[in-house]
């Protein structure tokens, strides 16, 4: 039997995350600016256009404007490339976001380091991953982050705590683990590998899978009273789940993110707080 205030809602989060984005959008207010988004997508991948769609709801939630420009997927490189730097020199356009994948003959590296940095809210750019590495503040990846304020906002306490990961990919595994060191937690990240996973997600308080293997941590991977993120998505038939087999790891957690509804919707208002964050360092 499920036990609801086990369970760490991705849209409560968001609800507090909102009252802080509240508080920099009067500022801006106060300067006639509206936080702007731009959305670049390539092609019609469908899972792509459904996300677009979700990210397009919650920065209206949050007070953002998000606006999705559309290319078929044959765009040249040099033509996403000038796309790009016209975003780059709108000062009406506070937030730039690249759709990935994208298709083979465009070169992902070269597009992400074309951004502004400033402008760069999916935190990818080596400017804001050289500043993370550092400890410095900047724009960090949204899931990362989500993932960071899902705990914040839950007042778990980070410091001190030992957090596991399991994934050290660019987007989740390697920034959490730098979030979370920066926050004073001590960090293991673990990878495929790693050998005896299980012995090492055990001694976790904190347990962040992020490995793109549906259900691969169980009950007995997981402390008695470890907080489990489930950063996983996996399509099943009428909806998605995680990494976590969430039915059996509920038993041992003593809070546990679902899918859906968990680090999902925390990534999506991480993208509107970059944005706003973006904007008010573009009004200085
Ligand atoms: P990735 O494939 O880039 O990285 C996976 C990582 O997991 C790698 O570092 C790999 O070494 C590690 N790994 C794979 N199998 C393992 C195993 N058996 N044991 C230990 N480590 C293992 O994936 P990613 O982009 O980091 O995404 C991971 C998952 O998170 C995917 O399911 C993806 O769909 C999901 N995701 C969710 C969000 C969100 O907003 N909720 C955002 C990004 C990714």
């Amino acid at each position: 039997m499920e036990n609801k205030s086990k369970v760490l809602k991705g849209k409560d989060i968001a609800q507090k995350m909102q009252l802080d984005m509240n508080v920099d959008l009067q500022k801006l207010r106060e300067l006639n600016v509206t936080p702007m988004l731009k959305v670049v997508v390539i092609g019609n991948d469908p899972a792509s256009e459904s996300y677009v769609k979700m990210v397009q709801r919650r920065a209206d939630k949050d007070g953002v404007e998000a606006e999705i420009l559309a290319f078929d997927k044959d765009i040249t490189e040099d033509k996403l490339c000038e796309v790009i730097k016209s975003l780059n020199e709108d000062s009406n356009v506070n937030g730039i976001l690249i759709q990935m994948p994208l298709p083979k003959h465009i070169d992902k590296d070269k597009i992400v380091e074309i951004i502004d940095p400033q402008k760069d809210v999916d935190g990818f750019h080596l400017i804001n991953s050289g500043k993370l590495y550092m400890g410095k503040d900047a724009l960090y990846p949204c899931t990362a982050y989500g993932i960071v304020h899902m705990l914040e906002y839950s007042g778990i306490k980070i410091e001190g705590k030992n957090v596991v990961v399991i994934g050290r990919s660019l987007v989740v595994g390697r920034p959490v683990a730098l979030l979370l060191l920066q926050r004073n937690a001590t960090v293991t990240i673990c990878h495929s590998k790693t050998v005896d996973l299980p012995n090492i997600t055990k001694q976790a308080d904190i347990l962040i899978a992020a490995a793109g293997k549906k259900h691969m941590v169980k009950s007995d991977m997981v402390k008695k009273g470890a907080v489990v993120i489930d950063v996983g998505i996996h399509a099943i038939e009428g909806g998605i789940t995680g990494d976590v087999d969430f039915d059996d790891v509920i038993n041992v957690a003593s809070m546990i993110t679902p899918v859906p509804g968990g680090v999902g919707t925390t990534t999506l208002a991480t993208l509107s707080w970059n944005t706003i964050k973006a904007a008010l360092s573009q009004c200085k």
